[in-house]
């Protein structure tokens, strides 16, 4: 059998060919292909004449013409094992191409039906020895396009699930760095955002703004009698009782150490007075028990102050004026919630 072009040559011939033969509406049976293959490789300077002279003419390359030019340029007489291996090779190439085509986008369709063509013709017909290159050609872009296609496709796969493993670890942290790990309520960073933001709103929409500030009472000493664990245990239990009361417009926080705020946006000093005296009964009617020893540790008390916006106020304000409430709780005698109106009240 006659040598072959390099695969690359090859490669490019068959593509050109096709290319060719679609511009000037040559149907892509592998008659015609071997003939158009040729043509682009330059192989014969007469079959190059003959297609130039058509092509100048501007004439068809009418079903006759595309016989003619074969008889006249194919070769033949290739004994017939030859022939029936050059058919399969070309038969196989072109199954592969085409199960590739099937996997691959519709910007292919043209060149698979092409190819269906060409596979469905050659069977038993007779096989000039350029189909020798066209198999290479074919065989060579069917195993780079396959190549390629594997390669986007993995590609494309790992960055997606890498994209998303990174988004949700992202979020994750996101999540961390604005939560508490002990109460996992808002953290301060969390609770400072979360004013500004309430505090902004409020003062677009004339909307009341309510703030807790809370503190549990006796904390140091509980520490000190029943040890820190049991105190951190606390610490979440408070946390829970928060978040099950609150809504979700609402933001509970851990404001630090033993004390917690509560956001209450559009919600009235009678409101936030009515959520701060649930919170302060309902920790309270809690009986704290230590779980290894099933010893009644006793009841949980905090005292909280309440303060709502008033008109052109910052988020710093308000946390200082509900924070003096609370003192005013303290200082009354703890397990109590005051208010703005008791500080004012009490000069
Ligand atoms: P008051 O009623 O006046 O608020 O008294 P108190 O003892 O609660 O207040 P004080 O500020 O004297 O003590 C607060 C205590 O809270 C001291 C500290 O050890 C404890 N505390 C702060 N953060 C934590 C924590 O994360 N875990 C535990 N177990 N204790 C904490
Ligand atoms: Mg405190
Ligand atoms: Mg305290």
């Amino acid at each position: 059998m006659k040598t072959t072009d390099p695969i690359d040559v090859a490669s490019h011939c068959a593509r050109a060919a096709l290319g060719l033969m679609e511009r000037h509406k040559v149907p892509p049976t592998p008659e015609n292909f071997s003939i158009w293959y040729a043509f682009v490789a330059g192989r014969n300077p007469e079959l190059t004449a003959a297609i130039n002279a058509i092509l100048n003419s501007g004439k068809k390359f009418t079903e006759k013409v595309n016989e003619q030019l074969y008889e006249r340029f194919a070769v033949f007489g290739q004994d017939k094992a030859e022939l029936r291996e050059v058919g399969l090779r070309v038969e196989e190439a072109v199954g592969r191409v085409l199960e590739y085509l099937s996997n691959a986008g519709d910007g292919t369709h043209s060149y698979g039906n092409a190819l269906e063509t060409f596979s469905g013709r050659l069977s038993g017909g007779p096989a000039p020895d350029y189909l020798a290159d066209a198999v290479g050609a074919i065989m060579a872009e069917t195993k780079a396009m396959a190549d390629i296609n594997r390669q986007l496709t993995s590609n494309l796969e790992l960055s997606s699930t890498e994209i998303a493993r990174l988004r949700n670890e992202l979020d994750d942290l996101k999540r961390e760095a604005a939560t508490d790990a002990l109460t996992q309520l808002a953290n301060r960073k969390m609770f400072d955002h979360a004013l500004r933001h309430a505090v902004e709103a409020a003062g677009r929409t004339g909307e009341p703004l309510g703030l807790l500030m809370i503190d549990i009472d006796h904390f140091k000493q509980f520490n000190d009698t029943y040890g820190h664990p049991l105190g951190d245990q606390i610490l979440k239990l408070v946390g829970r009782s928060l978040t099950e009361i609150v809504q979700v417009k609402d933001t509970a926080a851990r404001y630090g150490g033993e004390e917690f705020a509560v956001i209450l946006p559009r919600t009235m000093l009678a409101d936030a007075l009515t959520v701060a005296e649930t919170i302060r009964t309902q920790v309270a009617a809690r009986r704290v028990t230590n779980r290894r020893t099933g010893q009644v540790l006793g009841q949980v008390t905090l005292s909280v102050g309440v303060a709502v916006l008033a008109a052109g106020e910052g988020g710093e304000a308000l946390v200082q004026r509900a924070d003096e409430a609370l003192y005013l709780a303290k200082r009354d005698g703890r397990n109590r919630v005051k208010s703005e109106l008791d500080v004012a009240a009490a000069g």
